[in-house]
């Protein structure tokens, strides 16, 4: 079974450009719905289980369609979020300057992005990085491409601090991006 995996900092670690209370909510509430209905769908599959939910996102089409739909909305949300929380810290180390300078087509997908979704830099098949955006919880994964860096653009990321400012909060976000793990995942 799926678990919610623990912050690797405390949830007011990102005041004041992320607040506690979102982190809170975000990780304890929203997150572990997304686990708790993974786990759900994936009950009477005790073949799918063993699978790592990246795996299963890699190969949607390999999931049995009565549960495709349940397993691409919160196997992603939990792959999404898995990572999301890795993508910050409060002491993030050096920019990376190949992802760094593509911070305005990223400002750009997340503002173009109508109702909620995510952005993302991603590495493709031959190493090429590109920003593109997904819609609900799709993941970059089940298109064969791989999250360098990610940022949720659901409201429920930011509502509480930012209301509708939803360009403040990724001018915010931007100062808590972890750098090391983007340099890992490169
Ligand atoms: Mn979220």
């Amino acid at each position: 079974m799926f678990t919610l995996p623990d912050l690797l900092y405390p949830y007011d670690a990102l005041e004041p450009y992320i607040d506690a209370q979102t982190m809170q909510i975000h990780h304890g509430k929203h997150h572990q719905g997304y686990v708790d209905n993974l786990n759900k769908a994936l009950a009477d599959y005790p073949e799918l289980q063993n699978k790592s939910v990246e795996d299963l996102l890699k190969d949607l089409n390999a999931v049995p369609e009565a549960i495709r739909t349940a397993v691409r909305n919160h196997g992603g949300g939990h792959a999404n979020h898995s990572l999301f929380w890795q993508f910050m810290s409060p002491k993030g180390g050096e920019p990376i300057g190949a992802v760094a300078q593509l911070k305005d087509q990223l400002i750009q997908a997340v503002m173009t992005r109508f109702g909620s979704g995510w952005a993302w830099v991603v590495k493709d098949a031959g190493g090429k990085l590109q920003v593109m955006s997904t819609a609900n919880q799709d993941s970059p994964l089940s298109e064969g491409l791989m999250p360098i860096l990610g940022v949720d653009v659901w409201e429920h990321a930011y509502y509480l601090k930012y209301q509708n400012r939803r360009a403040d909060y990724l001018a915010a976000w931007w100062n808590v991006v972890n750098w090391d793990k983007v340099a890992e995942l490169l």
